[in-house]
């Protein structure tokens, strides 16, 4: 069964008094425990697709779904993780990590066990005590990720988690994102404008066009997703194809394999 499908999904908002489509036409289905990046400068629907899906807004006409039903409100079945990390300064690091499962109502218990699990799973056990201003971004990012991840959704909903973040600190955090997903066979959708981003954590990258969001093309990279070496041939090549259909102007809805 389909996971995850959109269809024909359009997103309109009221503008000056005129109707504006953030996205329109959109169209994927996304299967369990796949790892889709939804990549583009700012401007194309991106954040407002992945808020359907969230169930923080609603698709306007078409079909937005999980498991055949549209998300109508936020859930912990579905997790988004932000670029500002959105961790409460006054709590320490494992009361952050604990936040989705007091809303569970989860024992006190096994709420310390969970959290502990998840705060080893990030690296972060010798600062479990302490308080997120204590930590740097790539620290503070991987708080958020044991908290999204300690409420076991099933899907993982990511608006830019690196942005923030300095470069080496972004690519490791990319591994272990990767590494996590998989190895909890989560499904993902990440959106991103990062092209090198895209073509090393997606097993598809849907590439999209502005004015309104749309997708452009659904690039398949050779190597599976967890496999890739950023220095490979494959991973340049799938990269430079991206940039080259960002470039062109066309706007044909195709599966495109490299
Ligand atoms: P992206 O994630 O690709 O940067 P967004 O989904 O954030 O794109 O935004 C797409 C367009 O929709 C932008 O022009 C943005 O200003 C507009 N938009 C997003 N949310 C709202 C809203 N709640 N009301 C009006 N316009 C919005």
């Amino acid at each position: 069964m389909t996971h995850i499908e959109i269809r024909n999904a359009s997103k309109t908002f009221q503008r000056n008094g005129r109707k504006f489509a953030a996205f329109k036409n959109v169209s994927l289905t996304v299967e369990r425990g796949e790892f889709i990046c939804l990549l583009g400068p700012s401007g194309r629907g991106k954040s407002t697709l992945l808020n359907a899906l969230a169930g923080v807004e609603s698709a306007t006409e078409g079909v937005v779904t999980i498991d055949g039903e549209t998300p109508k409100a936020p859930s912990v079945r579905y997790v988004t993780i932000f670029q500002n990390y959105g961790l409460l300064p006054w709590r320490i690091v494992r009361k952050n990590v604990e936040l989705g499962l007091e809303a569970l109502k989860t024992p006190k218990k096994t709420r310390r066990e969970i959290a502990e699990k998840y705060i080893e799973l990030v690296g972060l056990s010798e600062v479990k005590n302490e308080y997120p201003s204590r930590l740097s971004g790539g620290m503070r990012q991987r708080v958020a990720i044991a908290r999204a991840l300690a409420v076991d959704p099933e899907v993982l909903f990511m608006d830019e988690p690196f942005g923030a973040l300095d470069p080496v600190v972004r690519m490791k955090l990319q591994d272990d994102i990767l590494k996590i997903v998989k190895q909890e066979r989560k499904t993902a959708i990440l959106v991103t404008h990062d092209v090198e981003e895209a073509a090393y954590l997606a097993d598809r990258v849907v590439v999209t066009t502005p004015n309104p969001g749309r997708i452009k093309k659904i690039v398949t990279p050779p190597t599976p997703a967890g496999r890739r070496d950023r220095a490979s041939v494959d991973f340049l090549l799938t990269r430079d194809k991206i940039f080259e259909i960002l470039r062109t102007k066309s706007s044909e809805n195709v599966d495109y394999v490299i």
